[in-house]
């Protein structure tokens, strides 16, 4: 692979998106995203010596939504391990995130824990582990344990609009609870849910948090600080790959060819593996509600490496 100058890379590509006219529409359904500008763009690669390169808002903290699905299934993993999957399906969906329609005809197995009838049970399956009352503070030592970082923080006015506006979330759950696929009272279930949701980081903190799926399951390359196995860590990757933008999951893969995962909030975590960890920000959405310039910026990044799961030379 030809050596690129990462840190220039980094900021030719923040210079390129701060003149992209089209920037795609913020999501408007709650207050505290629909307030977010679409100006903003940020960009952070972790290398897998550790180097870290940022440019444009990439230490502003933005609201992490479904990336927080990908840690919160790595929770669930480590707590009941390949159980998980008797209640989680591992199929894309081609449905957009929120959608019920799937739920019927698969007596309330969600198609994968992406979407957000599977990440609903996923917080479900995490409660039948930790108390209630302390299931929020593991998740964020878990975060800040992960990315190395003690200021990660979950947003509690975006949990209460998450909370007040989550009403096809509301049904998810109690359509599930008609399956005996939810377990914990619905509005408890759906609480924890919506605290993962209101995550708030930036893409520096969130790159590095994506480290151990870069290294094979470590939190640093050549040590012994496993966070899961590499087994696992590959599969989370497949399950990234393949459903991590909802309905847009396809064009992703195709665009990008690295495995990733977006949330409303305009953010999109992708691992290189071996080689990266790359968070991006922008929070203007595509119609699949992907970020418009974060799939722009991580498709320039790739042409301009190499980098991609299907390299063969
Ligand atoms: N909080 C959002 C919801 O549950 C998450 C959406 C997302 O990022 O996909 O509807």
């Amino acid at each position: 692979m030809t050596h690129v100058d990462l840190q220039s890379l980094v900021d030719d590509i923040a210079g390129e998106m701060a003149r992209e006219v089209v920037r795609g529409k913020v999501a408007d359904y709650i207050p505290s995203l629909a307030s977010v500008s679409s100006d903003k763009f940020g960009i952070t690669i972790i290398d897998h010596a550790g180097d870290c390169y940022s440019a444009g808002d990439a230490h502003s903290p933005f609201s992490v939504q479904s990336i927080s699905k990908v840690f919160s299934l790595t929770m669930a993993l480590g707590s009941v391990g390949d159980a998980l999957w008797t209640r989680v399906g591992r199929e894309p969906s081609g449905s957009p995130f929120n959608s019920i329609v799937q739920l019927e005809s698969e007596h309330g197995i969600p198609r994968n824990p992406f979407i957000n009838s599977g990440a609903i049970v996923v917080a479900d399956v995490l409660l039948a582990s930790y108390k209630p009352s302390e299931i929020l503070g593991e998740f964020i030592r878990f975060m800040q344990m992960v990315a190395g970082d003690d200021t990660i923080h979950i947003d509690k006015a975006v949990a209460q609009s998450e909370q007040a506006t989550g009403f096809r979330n509301v049904a998810l759950g109690n359509y599930m609870r008609a399956f005996d696929n939810i377990v914990h009272p619905v509005e408890q279930t759906l609480g924890t849910y919506f605290h993962f949701c209101a995550l708030s980081m930036s893409c520096q903190q969130l790159a590095k948090a994506g480290r151990y799926l870069m290294c094979g399951g470590r939190r640093h390359p050549g040590t012994a600080d496993t966070i899961i196995s590499q087994q696992r860590a590959r599969r989370i990757l497949a399950l990234m790959m393949m459903c991590g933008h909802y309905d847009g999951s396809g064009e992703f893969a195709y665009r990008v060819g690295l495995p990733g995962k977006s949330g409303v909030g305009g953010g999109i975590l992708a691992v290189a593996p071996g080689i990266a960890s790359i968070a991006v920000w922008s929070p203007g959405l595509n119609s699949h509600g992907n970020s418009q310039l974060g799939m722009i910026a991580l498709e320039r990044l790739v042409q301009r490496t190499g980098w991609s799961v299907f390299r063969s030379n």
